[in-house]
């Protein structure tokens, strides 16, 4: 086989292995697993040593033994929850076999009457007799006895010996593939190769070796190849060339000077690296990355008057109407008069609609603000220069792509995201785009007071926000994650509204997650106008809204949340220049470690801080759902514990880009490993 039929086997369709059928392909799917190369990751939990065989009578209770028996009765009560029974035995004692939730039938085929067959697993002993319960493997052929076997993870409904057959069926053909990496690099891994580091993976006995270099091997090549594909469309991006940008400095100038605040320090450095791509003849893709609250609006609309400015039309993308709504205004109070501003929103009619469609194609709009809408294929723009992108950190680099291809060559790029993310998730994620960095907050901020209170003690939270409502202040109260459940959300939402609105009979408002659309809007229309005091919701508030007036919000069940969460929640308060309160309610007394993460956040304002912590003890996959939203989940790399590897991968990728190297020979990895549709036009 030469290199390029040897990758493509390992992502052939599994039914091209022995012993796979459709019933093993179809729970194979369910799991995301499709191809040989992603069978490659399940990984052994542990395993059974069988050269620990003995007889019946030397068998000791506890431990992972096997032995050799001869079934010769059943029983099998009628009795729900009494488990399925097999009398066995040897020349040297009597062992009986236990099922639990097995069917009679099953139990027969696996424990014929008479038979030699050898069974493993814990040893017990049960009134006087040893017994072994839902023995783990099964089998007549005592020659297996001699074997190391591997115990997976089984909640996907298939045994242990059809993925010790599959996987021993993989790794016994598992192809030599042409080294991909560079000498230096390779030497950093002790040479090992692919081939012998998969091999190394799924012995027994490396179970949890992390720090061997067969593991850091394979972890980086994930991240390589990550970095890799980051890169090429990095580069294909910085290849395009455009129109520049003209600006009037003068102009900014005047905003800038209207404005009842002045800009932070990192809000000029970034609005200034932002001004410098628009000004360069290659197309920017920049990502704006700040806490909540850091004041990234202002510099996006800044940058989109001076492309207005060149001549160009502009276009703002928010997750919500509300959002869009808040930008807009925001842009119609500190734009000259002269410019027209639109907001393409769900309550326009037709012929409102059919109106600014027509006039962004003939560019009589110089502006425009919306949600996804503004991306569908109708809207048509006659000299689009810059498209701006709120708050979206679950858009993965896919669809930012294909959303910079919409925009023409000469549109510049600009997306900002209030996700503090360490830098190794960074690296991973926004590889592809230049980065600017908000650090520094508003001085006029105060920070957010930050208390932890038991729920039996909710009196004293209504006192304080009788308190705070009195002072003209309003209140955020968000509701408990029930088991993930949507609709238990929805009821405590309900309940706590109604418990409420007792006690405030005409303040109270409730928000949850079958509200419409419209009447969401509604909604938070009217709490932002102070018609009620307290807004009840679910935890669907999204971020980046500014209530002003709100100052106090009160999380319940805090502890279902993560860290950055939590942050991102209290960020909805503390954005003026009021004192503001955060009151976490917990059930019960919390543990040790618990307490340890609350006062991270207690101590810390700086989402960056608080992320890497929250990584640290939680992983990385869980912060913020980027494990669901998809956008990378590495397979073995982890962003905390790998950090000399990302680092590693990020120096070489920029030697490989200086050196301008044929990154041909990348390709099985890249295919293997990554968004092969990205990367087809590649190598
Ligand atoms: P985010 O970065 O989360 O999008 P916003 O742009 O919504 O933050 O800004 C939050 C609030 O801070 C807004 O009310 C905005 O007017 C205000 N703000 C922005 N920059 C400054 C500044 N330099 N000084 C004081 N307030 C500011
Ligand atoms: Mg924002």
């Amino acid at each position: 086989m030469n290199n390029k039929s040897t990758y493509k086997y390992l992502l052939s369709d599994l039914s091209i292995l022995k012993g796979v059928g459709v019933k093993t392909t179809t729970l194979l799917k369910k799991k995301k697993i499709n191809n040989i190369f992603d069978l490659l990751w399940k990984l052994p939990k542990s395993y059974t040593d069988r050269t620990l065989s003995s007889k019946i009578k030397d068998l000791r209770i506890g431990i992972n033994q096997t032995v050799t028996i001869i079934p010769h009765k059943y029983s099998f009560p009628r009795v729900k929850n009494l488990p399925n029974r097999v009398l066995c035995s040897d020349e040297t004692g009597e062992l009986d076999c236990i099922f639990f939730n097995s069917y009679e039938g099953y139990v027969k085929k696996i424990l014929p009457i008479g038979k030699e067959i050898t069974v493993s697993g814990k040893i017990g002993r049960f009134r006087d007799k040893y017994q072994l319960t839902n023995p783990k493997y099964i089998s007549e052929d005592s020659s297996l006895i001699k074997q190391k076997h591997n115990t997976y993870s089984l909640t996907d409904g298939i045994t242990e010996k059809v993925y010790n057959k599959i996987i021993n069926q993989i790794i016994d053909k598992l192809p030599v593939l042409r080294e991909w990496h560079s000498k230096n690099i390779l030497n950093k891994f002790d040479n090992i190769s692919w081939n012998d580091s998969i091999k190394e993976l799924h012995k027994p006995e490396n179970i949890g070796n992390y720090k061997k270099q067969f593991y850091q091997r394979l972890a980086y090549d994930e991240i390589f190849s990550t970095f890799l594909v980051n890169s090429e469309i990095r580069k294909k991006i910085k290849k395009i060339k455009k129109k520049n940008k003209i600006l009037d400095l003068k102009k900014q100038k005047k905003i800038i000077n209207n404005l009842n605040f002045t800009l932070t320090n990192d809000q000029i450095k970034t609005l200034k690296e932002i001004n410098t791509d628009l000004c360069s003849s290659t197309k920017m893709f920049r990502l704006l990355q700040g806490d909540v609250g850091s004041g990234k609006t202002i510099v996006s609309l800044l940058s989109a008057f001076n492309t207005i400015h060149s001549g160009f039309q502009v276009a703002v993308m928010a997750p919500t109407e509300i959002l869009a709504r808040q930008h807009f205004n925001l842009a119609k109070k500190i734009y000259p008069k002269d410019l027209n501003i639109k907001l393409i929103s769900g309550k326009l009619d037709y012929k409102e609609k059919k109106d600014i469609l027509n006039k962004l194609s003939t560019h009589k709009i110089d502006i425009i603000f919306g949600t996804h809408a503004i991306f569908q294929n109708k809207v048509i723009f006659k000299k689009l220069g810059l498209i701006i992108i709120d708050e979206q950190h679950k858009f993965g680099v896919n669809q930012r792509k294909r959303l910079s291809d919409k925009g023409g060559d000469d549109c510049d790029v600009l997306l900002m995201t209030a996700t503090p993310i360490p830098r190794t998730l960074t690296m991973t994620m926004y590889g592809d785009m230049d980065i600017s960095i908000i650090c520094e907050k508003p001085t006029n901020r105060k920070p957010i007071k930050t208390y932890s209170k038991l729920e039996n003690k909710i009196d004293d939270i209504i006192k304080f926000i009788k308190k705070e409502i009195k002072s003209g202040n309003q209140i955020f109260w968000v509701c408990p994650l029930i088991e993930e459940s949507k609709k238990l959300d929805h009821s405590s939402a309900i309940k706590k509204f109604e418990y409420l609105k007792k006690i405030f009979p005409n303040d109270v408002t409730l928000l949850h997650g079958k509200t419409k659309m419209e009447e969401k809007e509604k909604i938070l229309n009217k709490f932002l106008n102070n018609e009620f005091k307290i807004l009840v919701s679910t935890t669907i508030i999204e971020v980046g809204i500014d209530f002003p007036n709100a100052n106090t919000i009160i999380i319940e069940n805090a502890n279902k949340f993560g860290l950055s969460q939590l942050h991102q929640l209290r960020g909805r308060v503390g954005r003026g220049a009021k004192e503001s309160t955060c009151i976490l309610m917990f059930k019960s007394n919390l543990s040790e470690n618990a307490k340890k993460r609350i006062n991270i956040l207690k101590n810390s304002n700086d989402g960056f801080k608080i992320s890497e912590e929250d990584m640290k003890l939680r992983g990385f996959g869980d912060i913020l759902g980027f494990k669901q939203s998809g956008i990378k989940n590495f397979k073995l790399a982890d962003p905390i514990h790998n950090i000399d590897l990302f680092l590693l991968a990020e120096k070489e990728i920029k030697r490989i880009e200086n050196s301008n190297e044929d990154i041909s020979k990348f390709k099985p990895l890249i295919k293997l490993y990554d968004r092969a549709d990205i990367i087809n036009d590649i190598a």
